[in-house]
């Protein structure tokens, strides 16, 4: 076999794509492997909300890697913005989290009081805050908690930007080229079979999302399953809303060309990529509840994506018992927040053994027995 690169990334969502640009600057010959274009499946199917607050619900590790994320995010942009002289749309405008009746709150609340106590910043807003910042709300919801620290980014550009950093970097691209099975010799990878031959490589990174098993094929268990989101996006004639909305049934995100992209299901529905009327009532009937506003509002489009979803809901992060086979998937519903750090802390654990953050929560070991 030829050797075709130091590194082989298979996969090139957003995850791969990060490593592979993050390993290229260290002087790495990167190869990735993708079975469709770079970026077409969870990453650009997001909604870009990057959510190191609204999403945790406890102090736990992934609240740890989310909070590591977010602090590296404008760095991020900067870079990937300069190397592609794209704009990708990064705006840190917060997030209200609604709630619509008495019990919302309670949980909000508590929500609120550890993550004031961590030192973060969380408001909680009465009903008439709530309309005096967000005229367009139903007056009906009851309350709002405002974490002003959370951002949002247009996933779609982003990818974009991170494809020409990925170029601009040295990394080589094999698109429509699907990685059918690892070759294994001993307890070592050696490079992969696709369907157009063989790759070698000494470092292999399993960067497959969703698809991070390989039907079962992959030689670690690696239980991730994916979970459909449905997604809708529609424009209003002018800015509805300042921040991100966010409620129990529905979420609006507005980009500044006065798009709202609008979500979601949450459905374990294996890889079929439809969209439903019931998922798609339940996210209309949701927008209603927030905000009557958005009626007139032009529909644009629909589709459906898989978030890559463990079964403890934390990604897999780190080395297998396979000498040079990496995992990084699994980010679930924090792919596009988490990118940045998972591509820090893997490229340090390639190159120098260890990472700086402590990643063993997120070994994939976990599911070794
Ligand atoms: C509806 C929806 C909304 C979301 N909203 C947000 C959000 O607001 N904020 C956030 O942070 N996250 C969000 N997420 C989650 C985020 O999108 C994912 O966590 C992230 O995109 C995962 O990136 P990835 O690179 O691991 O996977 P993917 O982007 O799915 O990339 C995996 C790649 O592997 C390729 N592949 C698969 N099999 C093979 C093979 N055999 N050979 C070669 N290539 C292969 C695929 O074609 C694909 O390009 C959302 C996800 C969905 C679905």
């Amino acid at each position: 076999m030829v050797s075709h690169a130091d590194i082989l990334i298979l996969g090139g969502g957003i995850i791969g794509c990060a490593l592979a640009d993050e390993l290229a600057r260290h002087g790495c010959r990167v190869l990735i492997v993708e079975r469709e274009r770079l970026g077409q499946e969870a990453s650009s199917a997001a909604a870009g909300i990057l959510s190191a607050q609204v999403d945790c619900v406890q102090p736990d590790s992934v609240f740890e890697l989310c909070q590591a994320a977010r602090r590296m995010y404008p760095r991020w942009v900067e870079h990937l913005e300069r190397r592609s002289d794209l704009s990708v749309g990064y705006h840190v405008d917060g997030i209200v989290s609604l709630a619509m009746n008495g019990r919302e709150e309670r949980v909000l609340s508590r929500q609120a009081r550890w993550q004031l106590k961590q030192g973060l910043r969380v408001e909680r807003w009465s009903r008439k805050e709530l309309r005096r910042n967000e005229p367009y709300v139903d007056a009906a919801i009851h309350a709002g908690f405002y974490f002003p620290n959370e951002a949002q980014v247009d996933n779609v550009r982003l990818m974009q930007a991170l494809a020409i950093a990925c170029r601009k970097a040295g990394v080589e691209v094999k698109e429509q080229t699907t990685v059918n099975r690892l070759i294994v010799r001993g307890c070592v990878i050696r490079g992969v079979e696709t369907n157009r031959g063989q790759l070698s490589a000494r470092i292999v990174v399993n960067c497959l999302g969703s698809w991070a098993s390989m039907g079962g094929s992959f030689p670690v268990p690696v239980p991730i399953e994916p979970l459909r989101g449905q997604m809708l996006a529609f424009r209003s004639s002018s800015r509805v809303f300042r921040r991100i909305l966010v409620s129990q049934r529905a979420y609006v995100v507005q980009r500044r060309d006065n798009r709202l992209i609008c979500g979601s299901t949450m459905e374990p529905a294996g890889f079929t990529k439809v969209l439903t009327i019931e998922g798609m009532e339940g996210i209309l009937s949701g927008l209603r509840q927030i905000s009557r506003a958005l009626d007139p509002c032009l529909f644009l489009e629909a589709w459906a994506g898989f978030r890559p979803a463990t079964a403890d809901r934390r990604p897999i992060l780190g080395k297998t018992a396979i000498d040079g086979l990496y995992v990084a998937a699994g980010h679930f519903r924090h792919g596009i927040l988490l990118a940045p750090i998972t591509a820090q802390v893997m490229a340090d654990l390639i190159l120098r053994g260890r990472s700086v953050l402590d990643i063993k929560p997120f070994s994939p070991q976990r599911f070794a027995s």
